[in-house]
């Protein structure tokens, strides 16, 4: 018996499909090395996720699969602080060319 097979992409993540529930896909990702789900969640999803679902059924097992995700978890949050990082340089070089711009005008 062959098992079928299907890689999924998204933004920089690519893998095996190896399970699929919800509209979320696990791949087994080749780019970042961890078994993940695909979109990953949004802060307002996750937070929806979390109220309603999670700590509702799941509790019991939340600090166990917290441990077990740890990794996963550490590189998505870096990944955001990365984000959060570069969106707020650019919006300061934004202002600093926004205030030089003004500063030469007869506004100021
Ligand atoms: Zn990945």
């Amino acid at each position: 018996m062959s098992k079928k097979t299907e890689i999924k992409e998204w933004k920089n993540h690519e893998g095996e499909v190896v399970a699929s529930d919800n509209g979320f896909d696990v791949i087994d990702c080749q780019r970042c090395g961890f078994k993940h789900i695909i979109h990953i969640p949004t802060v307002d999803e996750l937070e929806n996720i979390y109220k309603h679902d999670y700590y509702k059924e799941e509790k019991p097992l939340y600090l166990e699969r917290y441990q077990e995700d740890i990794d996963w978890w550490n590189m998505v949050y870096t990944q955001r602080y990365k984000i959060f990082e570069e969106n707020s340089l650019n919006e300061l070089n934004n202002f600093e060319n926004w205030y030089l711009t003004m500063s030469d005008s007869d506004v100021f």
